[in-house]
């Protein structure tokens, strides 16, 4: 995506990452802490959390909240405790980009282990839902607010072996279809990006043969995540977007 956006897009928006202390939810904290937002890191290791928060201390951006949470044992009453602590000190949120995610096992449907399904379900589905649920009210409390999900392009069209991941991101379109339709007359906005293979450890172990020097990085792709949590996307909602566009599905060539 070709984007430019201003310095100062994020200035005075308050953006929660899941899954940010790794990968494209690191990348994507970073980003909108660089230009301007307040961030709140959640994911499930503290230690990758705590490393963040300081690179951003260290650039002299606003100071990024901490949160740890394991979204594989969360509970509704987990993901309400998140959001009152998170209306105790923060007056709204402006953008959610729901990022965890999950892998589970490349095999056939046949032979896909029961447990790890449910475990890919309960990450990429079940807990990105009950997050949202929580969330809503503070997001609603923005003049903007963005929510956004992670798809994949095996959430769009199925892939021999992709098994619950595939079915975990084609679940995710539809959360993301019924939630922009239930808010179209809100000021929130609701859509998905499917950021396209990306050089992060789960695509290394989901095609451990590719170079990963033919991927793009997570910095690559930020004009969309950028795009969708400022002003610039206020009025788009429901849309699946494609960090990059025209890139085929599949390892890289
Ligand atoms: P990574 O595996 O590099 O990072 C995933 C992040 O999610 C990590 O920070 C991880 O935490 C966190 N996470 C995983 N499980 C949990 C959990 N139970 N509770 C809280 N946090 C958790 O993946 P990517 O950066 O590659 O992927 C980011 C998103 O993009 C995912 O939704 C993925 O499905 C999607 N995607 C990625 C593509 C790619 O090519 N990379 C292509 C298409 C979609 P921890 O660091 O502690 O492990």
């Amino acid at each position: 995506m070709h984007y430019h956006p201003k310095r100062n897009l994020l200035e005075n928006r308050l953006i929660l990452v899941t899954g940010a202390g790794d990968g494209i939810g690191r990348e994507a904290a970073l980003t909108y802490a660089r230009f301007g937002a307040g961030v709140i890191l959640l994911g499930r290791t503290e230690s990758k959390l705590l490393a963040v928060q300081q690179q951003i201390a260290q650039a002299g951006l606003k100071p990024a909240r901490v949160i740890t949470f394991d979204l594989l044992t969360a509970t509704p009453a987990d993901c309400r405790a998140v959001a009152d602590t998170l209306a105790q000190h923060l007056p709204r949120l402006d953008g959610v980009l729901h990022n965890a995610g999950l892998l589970g096992e490349i095999t056939p449907m046949a032979q896909q282990d029961s447990e790890l399904w449910h475990q890919v379900m309960q990450v990429n589905v079940n807990a990105t839902f009950m997050l949202t649920q929580a969330l809503l009210p503070l997001l609603l409390k923005s003049p903007g607010g963005s929510l956004v999900f992670t798809s994949s392009s095996v959430g769009r069209e199925g892939r021999a072996g992709w098994g619950a991941y595939a079915v975990s991101k084609f679940a995710t379109e539809g959360m993301m279809q019924v939630l922009a339709e239930e808010y179209k007359h809100s000021t929130l906005r609701v859509n998905c990006i499917n950021p396209g293979g990306t050089r992060t450890t789960m695509r290394a172990s989901a095609f451990p043969q590719e170079d990963a020097n033919k991927l793009k990085t997570p910095a690559d792709i930020m004009p969309l995540y950028l795009y969708l949590m400022g002003d610039d996307s206020r009025r788009k909602t429901g849309i699946s977007f494609d960090a990059q566009p025209g890139r085929k599905a599949g390892p890289a060539e």
